[in-house]
This record gives structure tokens, sequence and C-alpha cells, in this order.
């Protein structure tokens, strides 16, 4: 016996080159000057990041935790499941404007778009009790009001899985989504959860970066 890397180096070199097809079109549709731009994975996180993306490429092309590459797996698996393969890449975006002028385009790329429904999946090494996330729900329901369509959300976790429903009344109301959109383009909200500097490639270097020590103290 003699250790080998032969399959895992296939597998990563799929892996990398999906990561380099998502992160184009993540970069692609990322506008931080008027006419503003970005995708719902964009401002639902640090602004900080998005920018350091913009300039200078992505940094998460390799998966830093399993978990990560769990979830990239949950998901194609799914996918692939339900749609075959290789799956339909879903796309959408909408022009929101307030009345003092501001303007931007979200766009917004589900997982799944199924029977008349948005959906997203999510691996998640967190407790059940914990579901659904904050943060997951938001992505939901900002697909919901991009495609006018109701959501689901679908987890895979080490203890079980989870399926939760949502109307379409609970899609996230245009003046909240303008809100959202102030708070990224405008306010340049970084990060938008403490929690993200944990997880983030730009913490050695970003002067905003909260440790996990301030955290646990707020
Ligand atoms: S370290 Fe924190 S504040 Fe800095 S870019 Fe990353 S998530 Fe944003």
């Amino acid at each position: 016996m003699r250790p080998s890397f032969k399959i895992w180096r296939a597998v990563l070199d799929k892996y990398v080159e999906m990561r380099r097809n998502l992160t184009e079109k993540f970069l692609g549709s990322l506008s931080l000057e008027p006419p503003y731009s970005a995708p719902v994975t964009a401002v639902i996180h640090c602004y900080a990041k998005a920018r350091f993306e913009k300039l200078y490429g992505p940094q998460q092309l390799i998966p830093q935790r399993t978990a990560v590459l769990m979830g990239s797996v949950f998901e194609l698996a799914v996918k692939v499941l339900l749609e075959g393969y290789p799956p339909p890449h879903h796309y959408s975006y909408k022009v929101y404007r307030s009345e003092d002028g501001f303007e931007f385009t979200l766009h917004a790329a589900p997982d799944l778009v199924l029977d008349n429904e948005v959906v997203e999946l999510k691996f998640t090494t967190a407790p059940l009790e914990n579901l659904p996330m904050d943060h997951h729900e938001m992505q939901l329901k900002l697909y919901m009001n991009v495609y006018g369509m109701p959501g689901r959300l679908i987890y895979l976790t080490p203890s079980g899985v989870r399926e939760y429903g949502y109307g379409l009344e609970e899609a996230l109301p245009d003046g909240e989504v303008i809100k959202l959109g102030r708070e990224f383009f405008l306010e340049k909200r970084s990060p938008r959860y403490e929690w993200e500097c944990q997880y983030c490639p730009y913490r050695s270097m970003c002067p905003l970066a909260i440790s996990k020590r301030e955290q646990e103290r707020t």
C-alpha cells in the first residue's frame, strides 16, 4: 500500500474549474461604483470582502474546510439527481430604484428552480435546532423577490436533514431589498455578520477584521 493522489487530484481539478466558473460569474456581475450591481451572495455578506475579491481576484478556489467540499458535493448531487447532468444554470436579475434616485441591479442564481419555486441547498455542521439560519433565509427571500416565486430551503447536516417552505408573501419586500442595497453599496457595511471574519481569507490583512475574542465580548 502507498499513499496516492490520483482520484483526489482529478476531483480537485474539476472542483477548481467549477469554482472558477462561478467566481467569474460573481465578479462579472459585481460593480461597486455606479451603475451599482451585485449578486445576492455578495450583498448578504461583507462589503470589504467583495471589494477585496474585485481587486485581487478569488482567494477561495481551493476548499479550506471539508464542510465546504461537502457542501459543493451535496449541491451538485441534488442538482444532477433532480435535473440531470450537466445541471442548468438558473439565473435572473432585477433592478431596484428608490425615490431618491439610488439604483442597483441584483443578480440571482438559485441552486434550483423546481415546480415554480426557487430552491437553495445547504450543507452545514450546525445543530438541527439552529436551523434555518438567518443569512440563508435572507438569501432565499432575495431570490424569491427577484424571481417572484415561493421558495424552499433544503439542509443536509451530519445529524439529519431539514426542509422549509416559504410562501411568496414571505419574499423580502422591495423596500427591504433597497435598504440592504444601501447598507452594502453606500454604507459599505463590513463585516455584515461578526462571525464572517473567522472564515474570511482576507482576515490577516484586513483592518476591519473582528477577532474571535472581540466577537465573544459582544
Ligand atoms: S476580515 Fe471581516 S471585515 Fe475584513 S473582509 Fe473579511 S469579513 Fe470583511
